[in-house]
């Protein structure tokens, strides 16, 4: 087998303007026509052309190393009846055998083979990919018949129809990042300018390792602030539903605390009438007695609930002209990951030149909450049709700013419809049944009204107006 480095035997090639530093601007290599230009030297120059611009397609559309590679090498292949043509890249550590990347070409089981060489393929190989990670230079074998006859290697090639072959290095940062290997049937396949345009090509692709490296770099770094900013917002919404689940435990306890006791004294009451009228004669005066105090009893119990809503009203901060849209999208920011995790699309619109409403913000965030939530949780077992939530803020005909929260969930039932902001009624496993009592007094409060209507085709509206602010108040 006769090597030979191309610098002795052809005009040294032209290195990339971007060789190992990665400069911005991309040339062709320059073929000087001669007087020589036979049909030849025509053909292989049209061949270099065509390999390049082929290949530049591919240093373009590509997003990965190997889709990279796979494009350049199906170039390559793809403008001469090369076998294979095929890039591999040296990881970290000296001695470890190139990985292979990918490869085009008829010997594709060759390319099988190149992924398993071993050590033989590393800086220490004693073959042409070794030479050309020590030396830093293309090297060429002429034909691999001029191998001695009992030479593995020349066995193997000569087995997947291959004559001849050229290696050549690329290197990145002064360090040697990987190889271009040509593979050809025919003897002496490669001239000066073939190894020109490979050199080219090798250098390019060095140069677009480490665009694509940065852009992985890039990516990735992005891609954990955005876990991290989706964590923070995650845990903030859990805390958040914590603290409400807190609330809502507290405030269900105390309204049960003192609803309890009444309703046991109407009970023990009823259970005293039906005594006395299953008497003979039934003792009417005590039946008309237990009556009055269940009466009086329940106007207690309807007593307390009402209070207990007054003190929720009551706990209301301070009030302020909020802008009920900006209120809107905030929250709906707020509630992203729970849009993301269950595949909701939100769609928030708000009209124009509404005025802003006096209230508690941190309050009428609630309510937009434990809307959003209800609405994410009744989407959450619909299949066959779009998840979305829209959300609207209009100034009705009335002069109200009215929030509407419509979702494609399940919808709510006929026989439920009346009973969904009844203290207690929920149809979830894990609910608590307080998020709508609640919103109604917090609308209510505010001197608003909350209802619900079924949406089209699918789902639910729930709809809340709140009073606008008188004119000139000073947005806060
Ligand atoms: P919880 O969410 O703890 O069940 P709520 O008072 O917020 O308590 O809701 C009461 C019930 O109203 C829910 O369990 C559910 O059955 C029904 N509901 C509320 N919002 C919706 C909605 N958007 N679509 C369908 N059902 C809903």
């Amino acid at each position: 087998m006769v090597r030979s480095n191309p610098a002795s035997s052809a005009p040294h090639p032209p290195r990339s303007p971007r060789a190992g530093q990665g400069g911005r601007i991309r040339q062709a290599p320059v073929f000087s026509a001669t007087s020589s230009a036979d049909a030849e030297e025509l053909r292989r120059l049209n061949w270099a052309l065509a390999a390049y611009a082929r290949s530049s397609a591919a240093l373009i559309h590509s997003s990965t190393f190997e889709e990279l590679v796979t494009g350049v090498c199906n170039a390559i292949v793809g403008e001469d009846d090369y076998r294979l043509a095929a890039a591999g890249l040296i990881e970290d550590t000296a001695g470890e055998p190139l990985r292979m990347v990918a490869g085009a070409g008829a010997a594709s089981a060759y390319l099988d083979h190149l992924r398993t060489a071993g050590p033989e393929l590393s800086g220490t190989g004693q073959g042409p990919t070794g030479r050309a990670i020590r030396s830093r230079e293309p090297q060429i074998v002429r034909d691999a018949r001029e191998e001695p006859a009992d030479s593995p290697w020349s066995k193997r090639v000569l087995a997947h129809g291959i004559r001849s072959s050229v290696t050549v290095p690329f290197q990145r940062n002064g360090k040697v990042a990987g190889v271009l290997k040509v593979y050809s049937a025919k003897p002496d396949a490669f001239g000066a300018r073939e190894i020109e345009v490979f050199v080219q090509l090798g250098s390019e692709l060095a140069f677009a390792l480490g665009i694509l490296e940065e852009r992985a770099h890039r990516q990735a770094a992005e891609e954990a602030r955005r876990a991290a900013e989706e964590r923070a917002q995650e845990s903030l919404a859990e805390l958040a539903r914590a603290a409400r689940v807190v609330s809502l435990g507290a405030f269900a306890a105390s309204l049960a605390h003192e609803v309890n006791q009444p309703v046991a004294a109407i009970m023990a009451n009823g259970e005293a009438a039906m005594r006395w009228l299953s008497k003979t004669p039934a003792n009417v005066d005590e039946v008309r007695a237990a009556l009055v105090r269940i009466t009086r009893d329940a106007e207690r119990t309807s007593a307390v609930v009402g209070r207990t809503r007054g003190m929720l009203a009551k706990g209301l901060g301070e009030r302020h002209a909020t802008d009920i849209g900006a209120l809107l999208n905030e929250t709906v920011q707020f509630t992203q990951p729970q849009l993301r995790r269950w595949q909701v699309r939100a769609d928030v619109s708000v009209a124009k030149g509404l005025p802003p409403a006096e209230v508690d913000h941190v309050q009428v965030q609630q309510v937009l909450v434990n809307l959003i939530t209800n609405a994410i949780d009744a989407m959450k077992s619909v299949t066959g049709r779009r998840r979305v939530l829209k959300a609207s803020v209009v100034l009705n005909p009335e002069g109200l700013v009215e929030v509407a929260v419509a979702d494609t969930g399940t919808g709510i039932g006929e026989a439920f419809a009346d009973k969904v902001f009844d203290h207690l009624f929920t149809t979830k496993p894990d609910g608590v049944g307080l998020g709508l009592p609640i919103c109604r007094s917090i609308v209510e409060a505010h001197g608003g009204r909350i209802n619900m209507r079924p949406n089209t085709p699918f789902g639910a509206v729930f709809c809340f107006t709140l009073p606008p602010a008188p004119p000139q108040t000073v947005l806060n």
